[in-house]
């Protein structure tokens, strides 16, 4: 069966989701254009802070009437496993509609991206009711109990590069345990998030639980940061960003916050590799999945000096093996950069990295052969100084540099970078450096012989440093949408 499809052909729900319906209310018109061909695709109206507020009353009524906080977990749990079902159920109808409207391409859409988001929808209904409180010690007489309980209403704010996946994660642990939540997708790419949100009520999720915003960051994203109601931000998105948030939410008082931020990660070699062949792969996966428009993007490959001419080869041959297309067609291996914008700030950071000393292996611009879209080459530099902003900032496109080294203890102290801790990787074939090296390496993620391959559900994920606080997935993920009372009970 041929995957590709027409993608004019989808029903676009661009509207916020307020209490289980569709409403198109709000400031101003922003226009939506579509990654792959820059074609406009749809119009949000700009929450305003009356339907923001609109947003957060109704999940506000909806946790004093719907009995959701204080239900058994399991009967959370069964509303939950429906809603993955059904998001399962309409695999193919997600997976379009990811594709026609963000930079995922329709092969991982369809294989990877709708079926990863109902597991973990599914991961969270199963779990709920596994969390255990806690009898504390007291001394002869007294019982003291620790209880977790959920905030109230969560605002989730997410990032554009995986629309659906980054949905479910800022929404499906929150709902589990007993939160309402407030979710305001990016404003490139709004589509998914609402669908989600309408399949939740279709699954039995008492509406008003999960409310969906549409609209611009310092405007509807602010507001719903700023609301008195919040009790609790988490957030995916740019250190830049993060920053605002923070001070957004010191500005009204206090409120927890996760922050999901950007990262410069690197791949590291060691001398000891045997077959580079599978640590080009792994690196190439690394740094051109979504184009480079990935979080965790292996942009830095610090190399022992003897492997570094022969991994460039390997590394100029996979690149261009890949094939830049529109997202729903099913040959396409390079994604689109999502925004002409965006395109741009890659071509002026490189420029500006040039001038700073940095050399072009291969790459550098853009396929001539696509007129519509915005589609980067494959770019691969060397030379690139600390002092220059391609050292210093995420591309967000499929641009790496190498650096390589020849003392192996000077190659693991350049892994760490000066701002961002996301992720990090490491390529050896000595079972003790693999071990060893990880644990020098500032990250949240240290991926050992890979880079990037999808973690279970299980394994929490978050970054150090300028790269934000927190986790999501796994236990401390679903706990970050809790909070714990202490219970004493004196017995006389
Ligand atoms: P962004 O920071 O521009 O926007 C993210 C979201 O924040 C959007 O919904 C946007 O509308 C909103 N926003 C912007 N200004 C705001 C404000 N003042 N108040 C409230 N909300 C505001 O980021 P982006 O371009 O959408 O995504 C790319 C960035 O996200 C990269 O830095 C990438 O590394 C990061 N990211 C991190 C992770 C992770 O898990 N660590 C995952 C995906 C993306």
């Amino acid at each position: 069966m041929s995957d590709s499809f027409d993608p004019n052909t989808l029903d676009l729900a661009a509207d916020h989701i307020i209490a289980g319906r569709r409403i198109g209310r709000g400031g101003t018109a922003v226009a939506v254009i579509r990654p792959a061909d820059h074609a406009e695709i749809g119009i949000i109206r700009d929450a305003d802070e009356a339907v923001v507020d609109e947003a957060v009353r109704a999940a506000d009524a909806a946790l004093r009437t719907s009995g959701w906080a204080t239900a058994h977990p399991q009967d959370r749990a069964a509303v939950l496993r429906r809603w993955a079902d059904l998001l399962e159920a309409r695999r193919v109808e997600f997976a379009r509609l990811e594709a026609a409207t963000s930079t995922r391409p329709i092969a991982e859409t369809l294989a990877r991206d709708v079926i990863r988001a109902a597991g973990a929808i599914r991961y969270f209904a199963e779990y709920a009711d596994k969390l255990e409180g806690t009898v504390v010690g007291t001394g002869p007489g007294d019982t003291c109990m620790v209880v977790a309980e959920p905030y109230g209403i969560v605002a989730s704010i997410t990032a554009w590069n995986f629309p659906l996946i980054n949905a479910v994660w800022k929404s499906a642990p929150a709902l589990a345990v007993g939160n309402a939540v407030v979710l305001k997708p990016s404003e490139l790419t709004p589509f998914s998030a609402a669908r989600l949100a309408e399949i939740a009520v279709e699954a039995g999720l008492p509406v008003g639980l999960f409310n969906v915003v549409q609209g611009l960051g310092p405007t509807t994203g602010s507001a719903l940061v700023r609301h008195p109601l919040i009790r609790k931000v988490t957030f995916t998105g740019s250190a830049a960003t993060g920053a605002r948030i923070m001070a957004d939410a010191a500005a009204t008082g206090t409120k927890p916050i996760t922050l999901e931020l950007g990262g410069k990660s690197p791949q590291l070699v060691l001398q000891d590799v045997r077959d580079l062949g599978p640590v080009a792969q792994n690196i190439a996966n690394g740094f051109l999945a979504n184009a480079g428009q990935v979080c965790t993007a292996g942009s830095r490959i610090i190399v022992a000096r003897r492997h570094a001419d022969e991994l460039t080869q390997r590394l100029i041959a996979l690149a261009s093996a890949r094939r830049p297309g529109p997202t729903w067609e099913e040959t396409t291996t390079l994604s689109p950069i999502v925004t002409e914008r965006q395109a741009q700030r890659i071509e002026r950071m490189l420029a500006e990295t040039i001038a700073g000393g940095g050399e072009v292996v291969t790459g550098g611009g853009r396929f001539s052969s696509h007129n519509a879209g915005a589609y980067f080459e494959p770019t691969i530099l060397r030379n690139v100084g600390e002092h220059t902003v391609g050292f210093r900032e995420e591309f967000f496109g499929p641009v790496v540099a190498l650096y390589p080294f020849d003392d192996e203890e000077e190659g693991i102290a350049m892994t760490n970078h000066p701002f961002y801790a996301l992720a990090a990787s490491l390529y050896t074939d000595d079972a003790r450096k693999a071990l060893s090296v990880p644990r020098r390496i500032e990250a949240g993620t240290v991926w050992i012989n890979t880079h990037g391959r999808q973690p279970g559900y299980g394994h929490p994920q978050g970054g150090f440093n300028h790269s934000g606080f927190g986790k999501e997935m796994g236990r401390t993920g679903l706990e970050s949408f809790l909070r714990y009372k202490t219970l004493w009970h004196a017995h006389g």
